[in-house]
């Protein structure tokens, strides 16, 4: 048996879906690294539960090595992307008008603190055939089946806390306080979309734009706001791009 030839054991060759999927994640993760950091307080992040993370992506800190957006998760944000566009002719096929770009072309937002919190809304329905409180800021996510139905079942206030942050400062920066923000969910898994209409939250936005003033005067000042966790193994931490930094 001994001269046996084994063919389990030999390195397995590259397939050509292999080369090729290699070639189109180096391309995006350089492209991806390439861009320019974002050099201010994005406030889709704001709801995020810990401000030190908050301070090291403003900061443009370099994420861990094994932080570093893979291939794949370039193509799943950018998958998402376009399924919010597509949502987009949807919502309109359904008779909602709205302003998603202005005539510039570029994507409706606020910038706030001299530039230094900005965000970009996905649109502002204006008309629609349906009964529903306007103007309406519109927000859009995507979900794998296990996250939407957890949307679906709870709402996004209770199932999606970083969402519900995020809606609430836009409402309270864009001037679009008095009707109810519609918010669509879709499911990337089944196709399935979900909306529900979310009424403003002052507190909540109060409690945002206070904590961007907290994180850019700490930043200013030099100073680490507190970790959310006293150890590394909290659930926040294990799945942190800055952890290791963090806890060094
Ligand atoms: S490692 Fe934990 S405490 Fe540090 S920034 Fe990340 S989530 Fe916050």
């Amino acid at each position: 048996m001994d001269d046996a030839l084994d063919f389990n054991h030999r390195p397995k060759e590259p397939t050509f879906a292999d080369t090729l999927n290699v070639r189109i994640d180096a391309a995006l993760v350089t492209e991806n690294e390439d861009r320019a950091p974002r050099s201010y307080l994005g406030g889709s992040r704001l709801g995020d539960p810990c401000a030190r993370r908050l301070q090291y992506e403003f900061l443009c800190l370099p994420r861990d090595p094994d932080g570093r957006f893979s291939g794949q998760s370039l193509r799943i944000f950018a998958v998402g992307h376009s399924l919010e566009d597509l949502a987009v002719e949807w919502l309109r096929k359904a008779g909602l008008d709205w302003r998603t770009r202005d005539r510039a072309g570029d994507q409706f937002g606020f910038s706030v603190a001299g530039g230094r919190v900005q965000g970009h809304i996905d649109g502002v329905i204006v008309a629609t055939a349906i009964d529903m409180a306007l103007p309406a800021l519109w927000e859009c996510k995507t979900a794998n089946a296990k996250n939407w139905r957890e949307i679906v079942k709870r709402g996004v206030v209770a199932a999606k806390p970083v969402y519900a942050a995020q809606i609430a400062l836009y409402q309270a920066y864009m001037g679009l306080t008095d009707a109810p923000a519609l918010f669509t969910a879709i499911n990337k898994d089944t196709s399935e979309l979900w909306h529900e209409l979310v009424p403003f939250d002052g507190a909540l936005a109060q409690a945002c734009s206070d904590k961007a003033v907290r994180i850019l005067q700490a930043c200013d000042a030099g100073e680490w706001l507190p970790r959310i966790a006293a150890e590394p193994g909290h659930f926040e931490c294990a799945f942190c791009a800055w952890k290791q930094r963090c806890w060094a």
